[in-house]
């Protein structure tokens, strides 16, 4: 079997062991050194890390200092954690679809959707590639939103030059099967020296000095064990990010030209990192995404679905009078919804595994 993901830490373990001998485990040293190293990746002066990429969004939001009643508007189509932290930190939440050609959400559809009550926009950049920011940062501008930005899937991926994380608040997860890791963990960065501070602050309990509160806080810190898992990816992160790049543009070549199968585009002045390579299944395809997805899979050929539905459409968000959200407003992520199937794109492929892939493909779509 050709596994969907990979995890592979091995190279930590010096890392990991100078934090057991040292007896400092929880926030330290470790963190101050990761976080350090994550702002020069992300192209920021400030990185904040904490304890997963779901708490840098519920913190981003949290200090922005938003009313009752004030909005956040997201993409309908990501992983559940963008609307939870959301709904975890108090806001209300308004979705606008996305476009099909790069699964990220669409600037004309957050200028319909903008009233009086937005006053956060957060854009996800799906599997590694960002989202149309050129447009986006000019409407947040004219609205005065501010804009946090999901990139938990797009650690080191850029816009016109600039990284994921650079443009408003960028929150990252350092889960597991991410880019990078440190088996749970978060980061956000940020140029804005007040917000870091803030950030800072919330994440130890609200405390700037020993026992000095200046706001109800929580407990967001990431541990020194963790960032130890974390400072030998970022180093290898180029050749990690490389390397899935090699893999994506193998499975490019070797899959064009197949009816029903849409390969994933990167738009202009874009560099993917490629988190998932993402292929459409559409109606001209001889089978559903459903049985193509089952057959590679009796083939050895390992897929994943992400995600089978919208992230508002189960019933424990409905009627929840915190979420504006209908599937009608959404036609293009609902449908892409039903027809979107990741492949094996991890740096752990050989080239026999692509071609592997490719030629188990093609057998299956009898091309
Ligand atoms: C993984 C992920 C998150 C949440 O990160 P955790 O570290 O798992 O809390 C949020 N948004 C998106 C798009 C993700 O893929």
């Amino acid at each position: 079997m050709i596994p969907i993901t990979v995890v592979d830490v091995a190279d930590a373990e010096p890392y990991v062991l100078e934090v057991l001998r040292s007896g400092v485990i929880a926030q330290g040293p470790m963190v101050k050194r990761f976080e350090d190293a994550f702002a020069k990746v992300a192209g920021v002066e400030h990185a904040v890390a904490v304890n997963s990429g779901t708490t840098a969004l519920v913190a981003s939001i949290e200090v922005l200092d938003l009313q009752p009643g004030d909005e956040v508007i997201t993409s309908p189509f990501t992983f559940v954690a963008t609307l939870n932290a959301i709904l975890e930190a108090g806001a209300s939440v308004r979705f606008a679809d996305i476009r099909a050609e790069d699964f990220n959400i669409d600037p004309d559809a957050v200028s319909a959707a903008v009233g009086p009550r937005t006053k956060v926009l957060m854009p996800v950049h799906l599997y590694g590639q960002m989202a149309d920011m050129t447009k986006l940062m000019p409407l947040a501008t004219q609205h005065g939103l501010a804009v946090v930005e999901d990139s938990a899937q797009a650690v080191g991926a850029t816009l016109d030059g600039k990284p994921a994380g650079s443009y408003g608040l960028g929150c990252f997860s350092l889960y597991a099967t991410k880019n990078i890791t440190t088996a749970e963990g978060g980061v956000i960065t940020t140029n804005d020296a007040a917000l870091a501070d803030r950030l800072r602050v919330l994440r130890n309990q609200g405390m700037r000095a020993r026992y000095q509160y200046e706001m109800a806080g929580h407990n967001y810190r990431l541990t020194d064990l963790h960032a130890a898992v974390g400072i030998p990816q970022l180093e290898k992160l180029p050749q990690i990010t490389e390397a899935r790049q090699r893999n994506a543009e193998a499975l490019s070549k070797g899959l064009a030209g197949l009816p029903g199968l849409e390969l994933p585009a990167v738009l202009p002045g874009r560099t993917h990192v490629w988190h998932q390579y993402t292929v459409r299944i559409t109606e001209d395809a001889p089978m559903s995404r459903d049985e193509f997805s089952a057959k590679l899979l009796e083939k050895g050929v390992g897929n994943g679905v992400y995600y089978p539905k919208v992230a508002f459409d189960y019933d424990c968000y409905r009627d929840n009078p915190k979420i504006t959200a209908s599937l009608a407003d959404v036609p293009v992520a609902a449908k892409v919804a039903q027809e979107v199937l990741s492949l094996p794109v991890h740096p752990k492929l050989t080239e026999s595994d692509v071609d592997t892939i490719v030629e188990t493909i093609r057998e299956v779509l009898g091309a």
